[in-house]
């Protein structure tokens, strides 16, 4: 069967492609190894001329929370390489329409999928829960990342700093001035939970709306940004941090990092 799919506006087409440009990036990072990570933004502002009736688009079934009615959201597909994302958005990705019940979501764009039927991303549930916990926070963040990157994932192993949120902040913040002030909230600490799962959905919101990153215990980081690119930058700077707090460690000592008083004195550069 043939869906019908929206025209999308040049903006929005534009939003898609900084998310296209940042996942080559990540790619070059190995950030997204093989499915690995996945990228939403809330186009529900953008999308202001939507079809009378979605009885001839594609209907997936799921369980979404009540408040995410009517939420429209650009989001990769489950199993699909974001690294394919340049040649092929509208093989990798979608833009989704939840339904009035939450019951499940229309496929407005995207999502062509030859060998079989496209699904949003297994970590849908936690995009679509941190979107709706950004929408009455003051930031107006509307794109979420997740992805794996390697130096704090290596980190969250760490027998101590990987159990204990205060001493895994003040290991990435101290190692250079920049990270204290562009991560400025901070990394919460989500011990490991089954992904995508709810509990690691609703644990991750809770956590996004008091820290800039968020980073899943031996597995990966998440963040939100007012575009992909900013979301990018705050996982890149908290990842610089323990990337940096590594090398010391594997060059045989134990960084001694700027002390409080230094770090105070540079979050009054503000
Ligand atoms: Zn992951």
């Amino acid at each position: 069967m043939q869906w019908e799919q929206v025209r999308l506006l040049d903006s929005v087409l534009e939003e898609i492609e900084k998310v296209c440009t940042v996942a080559a990036t990540l790619w070059q990072r190995r950030w997204i190894e093989r499915n690995g990570g996945n990228i939403s933004l809330n186009l529900t502002a953008k999308l202001t001329e939507l079809p009378e009736s979605y009885d001839s688009f594609r209907y997936l079934p799921g369980d979404f929370p009540a408040g995410a009615a009517g939420m429209v959201l650009f989001v990769t597909g489950s199993g699909k390489r974001l690294r394919d994302l340049s040649g092929s958005v509208e093989g990798v990705a979608c833009v989704a329409r939840i339904d009035e019940g939450g019951n499940g979501c229309h496929i407005l764009w995207g999502g062509h999928n030859e060998e079989g039927a496209f699904q949003p991303s297994s970590e849908f549930i936690a995009h679509v829960m941190i979107h709706l916990m950004k929408k009455t926070a003051t930031d107006k963040h509307r794109a979420v990342l997740h992805v794996h990157p390697q130096e704090l994932i290596a980190l969250s192993h760490h027998p101590v700093i990987g159990r204990d949120e205060r001493k895994l902040n003040h290991a990435c913040w101290s190692m250079l001035p920049e990270i204290r002030l562009f991560v400025p909230r901070g990394i919460g600490l989500v011990p490991f939970m089954l992904p995508g799962s709810k509990d690691l959905a609703t644990a991750t919101a809770r956590q996004l709306s008091l820290r800039d990153v968020v980073l899943w215990s031996k597995h990966g980081a998440v963040a939100t940004g007012k575009d992909i690119g900013e979301a990018f930058d705050y996982i890149d700077v908290a990842n610089k941090g323990a990337e940096i707090y590594l090398q010391c460690l594997s060059s045989g000592f134990v960084p001694e990092g700027m002390s409080d008083r230094e770090m105070n004195g540079v979050m009054r550069l503000l």
